[in-house]
């Protein structure tokens, strides 16, 4: 078959042969767009001639489903949140316990130092946000962590500045301990005690000054407290003897020793040795004299060789 088109444009007729296949094809091609477009316009057509209710019944039936997904979103969200939210009450809840295990600390270190209670409060309640009393309920407000973390941390800020102020007063007692005399001057027997006693070379009732300890001749004689030795010579009767001043009204003696590691000036440490032990002046045998005097009166040494640092 030939399809003949005539123009007035064109001098001679265009012929189409349908025998040929390339035209074939480009004729179905044009007319399958054809065919298209009348679908579409259609389509459109049928949409605008529509009734707007059916239109508005699609559009919020996409409205409800775009609400379902976000609320399928915000139900994660808040498990999420929640979890975060629950975590943090598991960590709040072991901050406290360790402020309640600090209070409990401060208090026994407060009692073994023998601080005035008024001076520490560690008594005080331990802050609290209702963790142990939620009875498993979820916390559902992120406010009441925030004010309770809040609170925990100016509380853990008092016990530091408590527990500071109570490091330092035990470090000054420590210090103060260091010159108070403190046990033994030398290691042996206490062989006579202070206070009246017959005298050992001729019976007659007299004071004794400080007590004596009986020790092998050479055994180092050691300082009891921290001090200044302010004699290191011979005294009548107590013949070599040592004497430290600690600076705090205290006063130490050591008599009758062999040989004397000290001299006056010397700054000496607890426990540093300061003589051997010995029987110089009036002594029947080798020993120890030993005094304390406080703020220029002789006491008894008992207590003071009793007590240990
Ligand atoms: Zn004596």
């Amino acid at each position: 078959m030939q399809i003949i088109l005539v123009s007035r444009a064109r001098k001679l007729p265009r012929i189409l042969d349908l025998a040929d296949r390339r035209l074939r094809l480009k004729l179905f091609v044009l007319l399958a767009i054809a065919l298209l477009a009348c679908v579409g316009a259609g389509v459109a057509l049928a949409l605008t001639v529509a009734s707007p209710r059916d239109r508005a019944l699609g559009q919020i039936h996409d409205l409800q489903q775009q609400i379902r997904r976000q609320n399928a979103q915000l139900v994660d969200v808040r498990k999420d949140a929640q979890r975060g939210v629950n975590a943090l009450a598991v960590k709040l809840g072991q901050l406290q316990a360790q402020s309640t295990r600090l209070n409990a600390l401060g208090e026994r270190l407060a009692q073994a130092a023998k601080l005035d209670d008024g001076e520490f409060n560690f008594s005080q309640p331990p802050a609290v946000g209702g963790v142990e009393d939620s009875s498993g309920r979820a916390y559902a407000l992120p406010q009441v962590l925030d004010s309770s973390i809040t609170r925990l941390a100016s509380q853990f800020d008092i016990q530091q500045a408590q527990l500071s102020a109570l490091q330092s007063l035990l470090l000054d007692a420590k210090i103060e301990s260091n010159l108070k005399p403190t046990g033994m001057p030398v290691q042996g027997y206490i062989s006579s005690y202070f206070g009246v006693r017959p005298d050992p070379f001729n019976g007659l009732a007299a004071m004794h000054t400080g007590i004596d300890i009986a020790t092998p001749y050479g055994t180092p004689v050691h300082a009891v407290a921290e001090g200044m030795v302010t004699f290191a010579g011979v005294r009548r009767g107590y013949g070599n003897v040592v004497e430290i001043d600690h600076g705090n009204g205290y006063m130490t003696r050591y008599a009758h020793n062999s040989k004397l590691e000290v001299h006056p000036g010397q700054h000496v440490q607890v426990g540093e040795v300061i003589a051997k032990a010995g029987s110089t002046g009036r002594s029947t045998g080798p020993h120890v004299h030993f005094e304390v005097w406080y703020d220029g009166r002789v006491v008894n040494p008992l207590a003071f060789v009793r007590n240990h640092r």
